[in-house]
């Protein structure tokens, strides 16, 4: 096979990376919270309508500094998704908390809001809800039981930057969002990510835990005369030479969101007729959404033929990989978690379930090999 081998995801080159990490390092302020990360959080806030935003050093983070927020804590317990990246649940464990693992919904491989409703107990602290591929959780349902319960609400907001839910941009529906800027994401700095909050007080608390606990966000304001030790916290904040990169890419976040989309709506359109013949669920957008094109996958009728489709794709040169192995099964997720109900649509999701090549500069003849490749494939 003499063609070029496609790649499954390829990080974005923002046109003003390069210049803005010159200045960064002409400058006398390389660390962190200087004008680039000014710049890029009023982006963030801008596309995301987000009251407060804070740039951290990634998802993981913002999800730790969540869990931190809420005050988890030994004997208390946060529901999550057994179909999800192993953030959220990292963080909840390292707080000394338990882990609940609850089903998905298999049309979107989101959480399955009935499964949250049987799980909850008396110790439940908050729910996480990750926007899979940045399509909504089925929010009205979920927004009504944490009310009705006092219980928070947390969004993994990884896949859905500029997502919308009726309208509402996603990680600010909840009680905090969280954002990556990893560079397999939509928008990337290498490594970062974000913390979204409305709740002014949330803010401050989540200002002081993020600068090792002290009030130093203050006193870069003029607030106070001098910073000190205020509260718990970490390092979470990222270095202007990241800031400066993500505040490039975050300048073209149309651009970006509009090859993401190109590609989407390709496979979509091309592969439909193929699928309905196959017995092929591909991924779909229920109403009331506005998804993200983060990514593209299909559903075989079979953990038999995904294995295969894989294995025909690859013989193409077509990077398609699957993801996640169920957090209820892996061996962490044993020793920190709980399930009450066996999570088998998440296992039939994982078993299934393929991702097909998707970057904004993806060229349309290879986008076009991806469809034939996959339409060719017949076991
Ligand atoms: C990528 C990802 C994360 C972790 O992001 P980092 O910025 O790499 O820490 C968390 N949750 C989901 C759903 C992700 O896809």
């Amino acid at each position: 096979m003499t063609d070029e081998r496609i790649l499954f995801s390829r990080p974005f080159r923002a046109a003003a990376e390069l210049a803005n990490v010159a200045v960064v390092l002409g400058s006398d302020h390389v660390h962190g919270d200087g004008p680039f990360t000014g710049s890029a959080t009023a982006r963030l806030r801008a596309i995301t309508g987000a009251p407060h935003a804070l740039l951290t050093t990634s998802c993981t983070h913002a999800l730790e500094l969540a869990a931190l927020l809420l005050q988890v804590g030994p004997g208390d317990e946060v529901i999550v998704p057994s179909f999800a990246f192993t953030s959220a649940a990292t963080a909840v464990a390292l707080r000394g908390a338990t882990v609940v693992f609850v089903d998905i919904d298999l049309a979107t491989g989101n959480i399955d809001v009935a499964a949250v409703a049987d799980a909850i107990t008396a110790r439940t602290k908050a729910v996480v809800a990750l926007h899979y591929g940045g399509v909504a959780v089925d929010l009205a349902p979920l927004l009504e039981l944490t009310a009705q319960h006092g219980i928070s609400l947390i969004e993994d907001n990884a896949h859905g930057l500029g997502g919308t839910w009726r309208g509402r941009i996603l990680g600010t529906i909840g009680d905090i969002g969280t954002q990556s800027f990893h560079d397999t994401k939509n928008v990337h700095c290498g490594e970062g990510g974000a913390l979204l909050l409305t709740d002014e007080k949330l803010m401050c608390r989540a200002e002081l835990i993020r600068e090792k606990g002290t009030d130093r966000a203050s006193f870069l304001r003029g607030q106070v005369d001098k910073y000190s030790w205020q509260d718990i916290g970490s390092s979470y904040l990222p270095s202007e030479l990241n800031a400066a990169v993500l505040d490039a890419q975050l300048a073209e976040f149309d651009t970006i969101q509009a090859g993401r989309h190109r590609v989407w709506d390709i496979y979509r359109a091309e592969l439909s007729d193929w699928a309905l013949r196959r017995d092929v669920h591909l991924m779909t957008i229920p109403p009331e959404r506005g998804h993200t094109a983060h990514l593209f996958y299909l559903r075989m009728p079979s953990p038999d033929l995904r294995d295969g489709l894989i294995a025909h794709l690859a013989q193409r040169g077509v990077s398609a990989p699957f993801h996640y192995i169920p957090l209820d099964s892996s061996r962490a997720g044993q020793k920190y978690g709980r399930t009450p109900v066996p999570c088998v649509r998440s296992a039939e999701f994982s078993s299934t379930i393929l991702r097909l090549p998707l970057w904004p500069d993806l060229p349309d003849d290879q986008v076009a090999r991806v469809v034939d490749g996959v339409i060719a494939y017949s076991r």
